[in-house]
């Protein structure tokens, strides 16, 4: 795995070896939508640089394009989201989501 060292001292995990670290097990329901609708009048889009695996995608119209099927159930989009009914978040259902590898 190749690191990169930051200015504050914490070495950065690439993208790619973030994704090597876990499998998915897909499960049809998804355990997170986004109402891009909501998301229009939203000035941070701060789910856009907070989630880990690049799952909120900004569009021309001001929406976000989600898909939840490689998330790693860390919470983060939800704690940082800034518009009340957004993101409506759930765990996935017994037996689906990350898996996380050792190493
Ligand atoms: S932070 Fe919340 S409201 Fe803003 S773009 Fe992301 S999901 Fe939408
Ligand atoms: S729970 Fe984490 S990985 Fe999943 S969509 Fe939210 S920020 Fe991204």
């Amino acid at each position: 795995m190749s690191v990169h060292p930051t200015p504050s001292g914490w070495s950065e995990v690439s993208f790619e070896d973030r994704m090597a670290l876990v499998d998915f097990r897909l499960s049809s329901r998804a355990h997170i939508t986004v109402d891009g609708d909501a998301c229009r009048g939203c000035t941070t889009k701060a789910c856009v640089t907070a989630c880990p695996a690049n799952l909120f995608v900004p569009v021309s119209d001001g929406s976000i394009v989600f898909n939840y099927e490689q998330c790693f159930e860390c919470g983060t989009c939800y704690l940082v989201c800034d518009e009340s009914g957004a993101i409506t978040w759930t765990y996935p259902d017994g037996g689906h989501g990350v898996v996380f590898h050792k190493s």
